[in-house]
């Protein structure tokens, strides 16, 4: 039998250093096995799915070096590799489950459902579907149905017993069927949810394997529940740690920049960071810190991951990215290299363009548009609310800020206008004294070259980092304070004109 294994990422976001580690794992363990590696868009949730976050992972993994052999991109004998695109395949098995009695039709509201969580958080229990809906007679499903009443189609799970999910790494995993949910397989828009397409789609796409991150273990009984009602063998299944923030906290962009294209953009080499990762996964190779992939896949095995959670440690990975760099570029592949990241013919066109008008000699280039080819930029403090508005407020105003740029779709000068705008009137100051900060946390200094270009140009990432090291500075805000300014600025509370 051939091993083939797979990535799956939701195309909702940036593309996560989390979605590479996993899908490096299972390249390294489907190429250790002259197997075949797959990438499988699994854009099922509609809303936060878009074609700009596919493209983004998909050229990531690309940049890091991580290639499939069949993929959305790529196509191959089991395609379409994107959810979306199979819907009909997803209801036919959902036909088949209700057919079978494995699955049923709920039509509960979710008033209902909303009312059914909060008795239950009150009565101290967890919160889940009561299977109200599963005693209803066939007349009165038929009867609701072709009265066009909302269904949800759910799992049927037993109600006692004990699943037994057998890991490939860390043994048998014993879960209580009383805590597995009726899951939903199909929403009411016939779409499917993850658990019926992902397994759905590991079959029908011949997976033997299914390496995971180990948020996914309480779902391994769903998934083994629905190989067994269709009568499959199911793959098997390995959970991988997941990666953690230095704080032994769950990875996340509030605590460390978790996206590849920042990474990229900060001038980490794609060897040196999919190394790092490799290590993070498992480990030195024959005691060697310095790897390639090559050597990663050769010596990689399922026994070698380590289950203690691997921390993201960005000292570690300069260390690595330090030594790619002084080491293993040799010749002209250094000046080469320095020229794709920051100096290409079309980036610094551009950013001449922007000099071009606030300069007397060419060499007033150096202090003015150094902030382009920087990380991280030092800067007193103080310069941040040294303008017309209060610490507070511009406190605010960057927590404000950093989350509604993380909402627009084009990263434009156009758009990041607009959003100044808006946040500048719903926080009642004048754009330009809104700016002042960002100014100063964007370039280095209240005074620069445009600033919405200068945004564009950097790119999401560099900014994301760059307004977060400013609110790190004045205080990041606090939980109550996110939820209290939650709708500042945001486009749905804007009063239409
Ligand atoms: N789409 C899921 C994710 O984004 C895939 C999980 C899995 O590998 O089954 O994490």
């Amino acid at each position: 039998m051939k091993v083939r294994t797979r990535v799956a990422p939701s195309p909702t976001g940036d593309p996560h250093v989390g979605t590479a580690y996993v899908a490096l794992v299972n390249y390294a363990f489907a190429k250790r096995h002259g197997g075949d590696f797959l990438l499988r868009v699994e854009d099922t949730d509609r809303a936060r799915s878009t074609p700009e976050s596919e493209r983004a992972i998909l050229q990531s993994l690309q940049w890091l070096g991580i290639e499939w052999d069949e993929g959305p991109d790529k196509g191959g004998p089991h395609g379409p590799y994107r959810q979306s695109e199979r819907a009909a395949i997803y209801r036919e098995h959902v036909d088949r489950l209700l057919a079978d009695g494995h699955a049923f039709r709920c039509f509960c509201t979710s008033a209902r459902l909303d009312d059914l969580r909060v008795a239950q958080r009150a009565a101290g229990q967890p919160s889940r579907y009561d299977g109200l809906c599963r005693g209803l007679s066939a007349e009165e499903v038929a009867r609701r149905t072709a009265a066009g009443e909302p269904f949800v189609v759910r799992l049927v799970v037993p109600s006692e017993g004990i699943c037994v999910v057998r890991d490939a790494r860390r043994g048998p995993i014993e879960i209580a069927w009383s805590d597995v949910d009726m899951q939903v397989l199909m929403k009411s828009d016939g779409l499917p949810t993850y658990h019926l397409a992902n397994v759905v789609d590991d079959h029908l796409m011949e997976i033997t394997h299914v390496i995971r991150g180990e948020e996914w273990v309480s779902s391994a009984p769903k998934h083994l529940l629905l190989y067994s009602y269709f009568g499959w063998t199911p793959p098997e299944i390995a959970h991988l740690p997941l990666l953690r923030n230095p704080d032994k906290s769950k990875l996340s962009k509030r605590k460390n920049p978790t996206s590849i294209l920042f990474y990229e953009r900060m001038g980490y080499l794609p060897e040196a960071l999919l190394n790092f990762l490799a290590l993070l996964a498992a480990g030195a190779v024959d005691g060697e810190e310095l790897f390639t992939l090559a050597d990663f896949v050769e010596h990689f095995s399922l026994d070698r991951i380590s289950l203690g959670g691997p921390v993201f440690d960005v000292p570690k990975l300069d260390w690595l990215n330090g030594r790619y760099l002084r080491e293993r570029l040799e010749g002209d592949a250094f000046a080469r290299r320095v020229g794709a990241w920051g100096f290409t013919p079309e980036r610094i066109a551009r950013i001449a363009g922007l000099a071009q008008p606030r300069i007397e000699r060419l060499s007033d280039i150096g202090n003015l548009l150094a902030f382009f080819f920087a990380g991280r930029l030092t800067y007193d403090p103080a310069l941040l609310a040294a303008g017309k508005i209060e610490a507070p407020t511009v406190r605010k105003a960057l927590a404000v800020m950093q989350r509604e740029l993380d909402t627009l779709r084009a990263w434009e000068s156009a758009g990041i206008d607009a959003l100044f705008r808006r946040v500048a009137g719903a926080l009642d100051i004048k754009v330009r004294d809104l700016t002042r900060p960002f100014y100063v946390a964007v370039t280095g200094s209240p005074t620069s070259v445009p600033l919405y270009d200068a945004m564009e140009i950097l790119g999401r990432d560099i900014v994301r980092e760059r307004l977060r090291h400013a609110l790190e500075m004045l205080g990041l805000p606090s939980k109550r304070e996110q939820e209290e300014w939650k709708n500042v600025g945001s486009a749905s509370t804007e009063i239409p004109a």
